[in-house]
């Protein structure tokens, strides 16, 4: 079995390390990932500058680069160029932090994953839900269970798994529950500052929405339960797309020609 291991923390993130460790068992572990922190840069790739690979070594990973890319580039990279066979399966995490509501647009650990899938892999994203608490193995071990059952079944194509975990030991979890993404987001605001020079610069930080929604990744990870929520890569809204299509937006009414 090869497990190829991504993040968006950067190759340094504890996360990553218990990953790493937790899912050693299953076989030969690779590892590509950030050479810096990379969260929230979605799913961007590197197609401007050169990408460039470091050595590196992380504990029980067979092999390990780091690299001076988006974690979606790590996945390109690892899959097209660095692993000689493709991947049984892909697993992006522990972010620190969750990823749940709209933060999965902004993710790079979602995206990580997310490019996983559109190569036909199966895929899984990892966050602990938490900025503070240091013990990424609970998750991890959640993350092996997963994982498990994952490569017992099949996922549909185009659909990867986004896990949240909430930030307890192991004996503390609630359960598992299968849950949609919900509208959770951040509420923006700008730092304006000025620096050593003079100029203006603004710094953005932001504060969690307080959530009017329930039964959803946010409220259950909330709530103690380890959440999965099946993403698919077609953003269409099937729901309306006949009304859509239905609406006054004819060329030949536009006068456009
Ligand atoms: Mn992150």
């Amino acid at each position: 079995m090869r497990i190829l291991v991504s993040n968006d923390d950067g190759v340094q993130a504890p996360g990553l390390h218990a990953l790493v460790h937790a899912l050693k068992v299953l076989g030969d572990i690779w590892v590509v990932a950030p050479d810096r922190e990379q969260s929230a840069v979605g799913h961007a790739i590197t197609m401007y500058e050169p990408i460039r690979l470091f050595p590196w070594d992380v504990p029980d990973a067979d092999h390990t680069f780091a690299i001076n890319g988006t974690p979606a580039d790590c996945v390109k990279l690892a899959m097209t160029e660095l692993m000689p066979q493709p991947p049984d399966v892909v697993v992006s995490g522990i972010n620190r932090g969750e990823n749940t509501g709209i933060s999965v647009i902004y993710s790079g650990t979602v995206s990580a994953a997310t490019e996983g899938a559109i190569n036909g892999v199966p895929s899984l994203a990892v966050s602990l839900a938490s900025f503070s608490f240091a013990d990424y193995r609970p998750a991890a071990r959640v993350a092996l269970h997963l994982l498990q059952t994952v490569l017992r079944r099949k996922l549909p194509a185009d659909t990867l798994l986004n896990v949240n975990v909430p930030p307890v030991s192991l004996h503390e979890l609630k359960g598992i529950r299968v849950v949609r993404q919900g509208r959770s987001r951040y509420q923006e605001t700008f730092v304006k500052r000025a620096d050593p020079r003079g100029k203006v610069y603004y710094w953005m930080d932001g504060a969690s929405v307080p959530l009017e929604e329930t039964e959803t990744d946010a409220t259950e990870v909330r709530s103690g339960y380890v959440t999965v929520t099946p993403i698919h890569l077609d953003l269409t809204h099937h729901d309306f797309l006949s009304e859509l299509a239905g609406w006054p937006m004819d060329l030949s009414a536009a006068n456009l020609r």
